[in-house]
């Protein structure tokens, strides 16, 4: 095996960098390297790639950084399997997010892709790095859309169990190894596929990957050794935000509650009156004959009170009116949308026989126009 880079070589950073530089430097490489950009020789950007976000997933940890800092490569070597780093041990899925967009996700894991070479050794039953970023809905009325809200969202986790502190067997009892697995946690099972054979590693299951056997489960968390809590954290909504938009909630901003960062999906539901297309508002209101025939100052509702508005003589049904800035706030942009306002003209039933009358007489008036 040849020598190992230095990670700091690696990232092309000195070795006082802060984070912020570290992170800097491992978007512009991130850019430079990923595969898909480099058509003509994607092996060696894949080769690349895979380095650089090794050295990444190093120098952003303190802990990690730490470690290598004082015993170079032997430091870490710990932190990842025995064949060295794969990207299973990547836990930083979510800066190449922002980097690249959420479809780095079909990239990574997604069928067919190249990356797919990266995982020359699938593993299943162990967790997968996408599911270390945590998606959660909150479901807000169209009116909390417009005004904005701050509001609480539960955040499961999981804990180490405080009954039996993780081992995951009764007081009293001791786990055993795993026989099957000889205490490592994991079988191999060899595959072919086309003319080659395939080497797939999966959790033991009989021990669940754990290496160890219970034959005593603890009753709180039935053996697994983590109970999921929730932690509540204030999320701020942004007025005029949209159905399905994501909020990102990093780990800081979460005051220390988050260990990792959390999307929160807004869900808008939908409204009886208002129909929205982006911060346009659109309603039908229904109006009479006379006041669609003769004119008319009516009162339309809004996310903001009750706004007047004009009808001018003659008017047709199905006209669209429309009230500027009576819409949703923009999000990114100062200001609002519009209102668009449908008048339905209401045909008058059960006539009394004075307004037969009178309807009769302005026909006839018509009729000799
Ligand atoms: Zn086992
Ligand atoms: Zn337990």
């Amino acid at each position: 095996m040849p020598d190992k880079r230095d990670y700091y070589e690696i990232l092309g950073v000195n070795r006082t960098a802060s984070k912020e530089e570290i992170k800097a430097a491992y978007r512009t490489l991130a850019k430079k390297f990923h595969p898909d950009l480099n058509k003509d020789n994607p092996k060696l950007a894949e080769e690349k790639f895979k380095e650089i976000s090794e050295a990444y997933e190093v120098l952003i940890d303190e802990n990690k950084r730490a470690k290598y800092d004082q015993y170079g490569h032997a430091g870490v070597a710990s932190d990842f399997g025995k064949e060295g780093f794969t990207w299973r041990d990547f836990s930083h899925v979510s800066d190449l997010e922002d980097i690249f967009g959420h479809d780095i996700f079909s990239d990574f894991f997604g069928r067919g892709s190249i990356f797919n070479d990266f995982f020359g050794t699938r593993r299943w039953g162990f967790e997968q790095p996408e599911q270390r970023v945590k998606r959660v809905q909150v479901e807000i009325t169209l009116e909390q859309a417009y005004r904005g809200l701050s509001t609480e969202v539960a955040i499961p986790h999981m804990d180490v169990c405080a009954e039996c502190g993780g081992v995951g067997a009764a007081r009293g009892t001791a786990p055993k190894t795993c026989t099957y697995c000889n205490g490592k946690g994991e079988v191999q099972q060899e595959q072919l596929q086309g003319f080659g054979r395939i080497i797939k590693i999966g959790a033991c299951h009989i021990c669940g990957g754990r290496g160890k056997s219970i034959e005593h489960p603890c009753p709180s968390c039935h053996g697994c050794g983590e109970v999921q809590k929730l932690d509540k954290i204030s999320v701020k909504i942004p007025p005029g935000v949209d159905n399905g938009t994501t909020l990102r909630i990093t780990a800081d901003k979460a005051a220390g509650k988050l260990k990792e960062d959390v999307y929160v999906i807004v869900s808008v539901q939908s409204h009886p009156v208002f129909h929205r297309q982006g911060s346009d508002i659109y309603m039908e209101k229904a109006i009479s004959l006379t006041a669609a025939t003769l004119g008319s100052k009516i009162d339309v509702p809004t996310l903001d009170g009750n706004a007047s508005m004009k009808i001018p003589p003659g008017t047709q049904t199905d006209t669209l009116f429309r009230l500027r800035n009576c819409g949703m706030p923009h999000v990114k942009d100062h200001g609002y949308g519009d209102l668009y306002v449908r008048i339905i003209v209401h045909t008058p039933k059960d006539l009394t026989k004075r307004q037969r009358e009178l309807l009769e007489e302005f026909e006839a008036i018509e009729m000799r126009k």
